[in-house]
């Protein structure tokens, strides 16, 4: 799988470098570029590592170069910065995002995926003691990373079309869209991005766009409403919650922690038995996985001391509310405890986050959170120039008597954005989802891209007048 998915890679680098190479941008200093050297190189990867700014132009600009090929690449950092551009388009179009959410569906204990990896698992007659045991199942997953991979879409699209609601029909038209009233109103549309954690399995980070949403400046205006907030109030209680009766820092102490929790059926909520059970059922699986547990995962040296990035402990609050600058706060009587949306635990039974966003600096944090994941992939490479400056050095030895400058370049181009690719890391997974067209994002809409440098030229070159404006 690695190797057919590193073979696309560099197929889409080397479709991608033969375009580049033939823009007029590229094309103006392509006599510097052929010229470039492993000392220029050398001294880029020098002044990278002091963090200081690369002097040499025809670097910093065969590194843009070298970006533009990358965006065009599955699987790239430079690839997902188009998201950026699709929550601007969104929020253009629909008003800003107003909920964001994240899921991590439980690939070793959900029963689905068993089903998906072969196993003859009744799931309308559902016997969690049937087998097979919990060790048996980490193990089946583990030698079957095409069924977590698969648990994990097939969990994600069950949860917009069933739970919210929200159906892209992809294979009528495009654009195509229906919805109907889910668990958290009527969903305009959604964006999102999948991504694997240390140990390999997927979760997605999403903005969700609510119907009816107002745009940031009826927002501010809003809330300076006590009515407004008092209904904000009732539906981050409903949807948004942090506390529950079974739960204390002192019953944690005794409450033991079912780890295979959810090796279960979810409740039928049609059964009659609904109406007395779910409570106590979405005890045990807060219990399970919505406590947050401090560990290196999330403690960050900041000023000497460990901080959560996580920022727990969070903070307590007797009942849900905002206030008139848009900070809100579910319900929380224990600082450890992860929000969480009620039919969305007891459905998934997994770990999941879910917040409200009341501003557009919160849609910049996280627009820019989701479609960025330089941060964790990238750490060995942080010194991209001292990485192009052995490849240069490796490939140019051989290579030198080349004169045709063009191929040169493109050549140049793809060595680059290869020498990059290398250093990115996947789990199975997710190039399982690459292999089967599933993708790393999740986007409701269409969209389509308008490249404004050249239609900004073609009209002033059409109406000169514009020269001037
Ligand atoms: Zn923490």
């Amino acid at each position: 799988m690695f190797q057919v998915f590193g073979v696309i890679q560099k197929r889409q680098v080397c479709r991608s470098a033969v375009l580049q190479v033939q823009k007029q941008a590229f094309q103006r200093d392509e006599a510097l570029f052929a010229r470039l050297n492993p000392e220029d190189f050398a001294l880029a990867a020098r002044q990278e590592a002091k963090k200081e700014t690369i002097v040499n132009p025809v670097i910093r600009s065969l590194k843009k170069h070298i970006n533009a090929v990358r965006v065009n690449v599955v699987g790239t950092d430079k690839s997902r910065i188009n998201i950026r551009v699709y929550i601007w388009g969104m929020t253009i179009l629909r008003n800003p995002p107003s909920l964001w959410l994240t899921i991590n569906p439980t690939d070793t204990h959900d029963p689905i995926v068993q089903v998906f990896a072969g196993e003859e698992i009744d799931l309308d007659l559902f016997d969690r003691c049937a087998g097979p045991d919990s060790a048996q199942r980490a193990k089946i997953v583990a030698d079957d990373l095409y069924a977590a991979a698969k648990f994990f879409h097939f969990v994600i699209q069950a949860v917009f079309e069933e739970l919210m609601g929200i159906v892209v029909h992809k294979h009528k038209r495009v654009g195509h869209i229906t919805r109907s009233e889910g668990i958290l109103g009527t969903v305009e549309g959604y964006i999102g991005t999948v991504e694997a954690q240390g140990r390999g399995t997927l979760h997605l980070h999403t903005l969700i766009w609510l119907r009816g949403a107002p745009t940031a400046i009826e927002m501010k205006a809003l809330l300076q409403s006590p009515g407004f907030r008092t209904r904000i109030a009732a539906y981050i209680a409903s949807n948004i919650c942090a506390h529950h009766d079974h739960i204390s820092e002192e019953s944690l102490a005794t409450l033991p922690r079912e780890k295979a929790v959810s090796y279960s059926h979810p409740l039928d909520p049609r059964h009659p038995s609904f109406n007395t059970s779910h409570y106590d059922v979405e005890g045990q699986l807060v219990r399970a996985v919505q406590v947050h547990k401090c560990g290196p995962g999330c403690l960050k040296a900041s000023r000497g001391r460990l901080l959560c990035k996580r920022r727990a402990p969070f903070p307590l609050a007797c009942e849900a509310w905002i206030d008139s600058t848009g900070d809100w706060g579910p319900r929380r009587t224990y600082r450890y405890l992860n929000n969480w949306n009620p039919t969305l635990l007891l459905a998934t039974r997994s770990n999941h986050d879910c917040k409200l966003i009341t501003n557009g600096e919160g849609t910049k944090h996280i627009s820019w959170y989701i479609s960025s994941y330089a941060a964790k992939r990238q750490q060995h490479s942080c010194n991209a120039s001292a990485l192009l400056a052995k490849t240069i050095a490796y490939h140019r030895r051989d290579k030198a008597h080349n004169s045709d400058v063009r191929s040169l370049n493109k050549r140049l181009l793809q060595w680059c954005a290869n020498a990059l690719s290398r250093e990115q890391e996947f789990s199975a997974p997710e190039v399982v989802s690459y292999l089967m067209g599933w993708g790393d994002r999740y986007v409701s809409h269409h969209f389509q891209t308008i490249h404004w440098g050249s239609l900004a030229g073609l009209l002033r070159r059409s109406f000169p007048v514009l020269k001037d404006t």
